[in-house]
């Protein structure tokens, strides 16, 4: 696992499990007002990572595409709120505007899948995933941390990249 600099962790999962425990780390230290954006394209492994990140939340729903209705809402036992977006079909900035972040940020985090299609919108500071097809098995992950809060959760990925998964 190189390590490209302080603010970024870069991390070559061998398989779906493995990209389901590194989502289940980072949704553990989850709090509400970070924003984590997938990049990536079709297959590289954005759904199974938030399938992992709503686990380790500890989310009572399951993980679905929210591509028809752009936001799912996972549920907690706590009330706690994980807000789950998928931006690919988003016409214009302009819907892009009437999708209220700020409550969402207020109540929860916030999953954005194809943020690069809302780029304006994205808040700054976020903890950005760019996901890649490698071979079969394997997708590269590289996380980048914006902002105090998104770079402890770099240390929380650090720490589970370097260890035992
Ligand atoms: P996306 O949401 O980016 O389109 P998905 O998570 O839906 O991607 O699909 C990823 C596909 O790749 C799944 O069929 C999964 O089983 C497979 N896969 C193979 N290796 C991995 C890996 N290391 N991490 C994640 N998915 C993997
Ligand atoms: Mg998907």
């Amino acid at each position: 696992m190189p390590i490209l600099d302080v603010n970024t962790v870069d991390f070559l999962s061998h398989s779906p499990d493995q990209t389901r425990r590194i989502g289940e780390r980072l949704g553990g230290a989850l709090q509400t007002g970070d924003v984590i954006c997938l990049q990536g394209d079709l297959g590289a492994g954005k759904t199974t990572l938030v399938q992992g990140i709503a686990q380790g939340w500890g989310s009572l729903d399951s993980v679905s595409s929210p591509t028809f209705i752009l936001v799912n809402i996972y549920r907690r036992a706590d009330q706690g709120q994980l807000f789950h977006m998928d931006a690919y079909r988003l016409d214009s900035t302009l819907e892009a505007e009437e999708l209220d972040l700020d409550s969402m940020l207020a109540a929860g985090a916030l999953i954005i899948e194809w943020p690069e299609r809302m780029s304006g919108l994205v808040p700054e500071e976020q903890l950005w995933v760019t996901l890649e097809h490698v071979t079969d098995l394997e997708r590269r992950m590289k996380f980048q941390a914006t902002g105090s809060r998104h770079a402890d959760l770099l240390e929380v990925l650090r720490t589970a990249a370097g260890g035992d998964n």
